[in-house]
């Protein structure tokens, strides 16, 4: 069992606004009648059956950047009091700073494994720290206790370079994507999962398309190869604005699926 919650924020983009609108669309996506609700694993996404859902974090409206962390950093901090593992649908990438915010100090130890197209670790971007360039800058800069793997980068320039060598994260770029023995991690991970990890090809519903990226299968594949107590995921940066198809959305459906299936493997954890 665990718990879904919806995060319709898109104040830390940086290039274009739609991911606000990205949890109805992936909600509708789920139950969309074109496909059903099998996971790879055997089991079903069934809400109110192995899906709680919360619904959307409330009053993200009008709020500015820091009030929106606050927001949801409460909400993600009441959903985990339920002790279900918490699968949060963005919403951009900014997302990931609050979720982490309320999330880590739950664990001794945690390690994120992000999968993006993006380093995010930006101090600020042109001249904002809650960006969506920057949250893992953020999580690192708070907590001596995780550390960071990013599987898929593809656009990692000076900055980004420097940044991750001043917070030791490691990082499996696209050229070069990691092996399971290299995905079996003794402690609990978090697993943040940037719709734009994927190549254009199958995920254009995006705001930053950048060439060259994963298929489908290869991601999924590295999902199931994951052999660790994973904890928390999230799923951003659908941009409905630019998925007149919804090809991206049923993408990310079949992900949150996915995501459902491995969450709920660890279930029995305590948080
Ligand atoms: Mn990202
Ligand atoms: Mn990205």
């Amino acid at each position: 069992m665990i718990s879904l919650l919806g995060i319709p924020w898109d104040g830390g983009s940086s290039f274009m606004r739609g991911p606000a609108g990205a949890p109805e669309r992936i909600r509708e996506a789920i139950s969309s009648p074109s496909s059903n609700l099998a996971i790879e694993d055997g089991t079903e996404f069934v809400s109110g059956e192995n899906v709680i859902d919360l619904g959307d974090v409330l009053s993200l409206g009008k709020a500015t950047a820091p009030e929106a962390v606050e927001i949801i950093a409460a909400s993600v901090d009441r959903a985990l009091q339920d002790g279900r593992p918490l699968l949060c649908v963005g919403g951009d990438h900014s997302v990931a700073w609050p979720i982490l915010k309320a999330t880590a100090p739950k664990f001794e130890r945690l390690t994120i494994l992000q999968f993006d197209a993006h380093p995010d670790l930006y101090p600020d971007f042109e001249g904002d720290p809650l960006s969506h360039a920057c949250p893992f800058a953020q999580i690192l800069e708070t907590f001596d206790h995780v550390d960071l793997v990013q599987i898929g980068i593809r656009t990692l320039n000076r900055i980004g370079k420097k940044q991750a060598d001043r917070f030791g994260v490691r990082i499996h770029p696209a050229s070069s994507l990691p092996t399971a023995a290299e995905l079996r991690i003794d402690h609990p991970v978090y697993i943040s999962l940037d719709l734009d990890v994927l190549d254009p090809a199958f995920a254009p519903g995006v705001s930053h398309l950048e060439p060259g990226g994963l298929s489908t299968r290869e991601l999924i594949g590295l999902l199931h190869a994951i052999d660790a107590p994973i904890v928390g995921a999230d799923l951003v940066e659908l941009n409905p604005e630019r998925d007149p198809t919804g090809v991206t959305a049923m993408v990310a459906a079949k992900l949150a699926k996915e995501l459902c299936g491995i969450l709920q493997r660890s279930a029995h954890l305590p948080i």
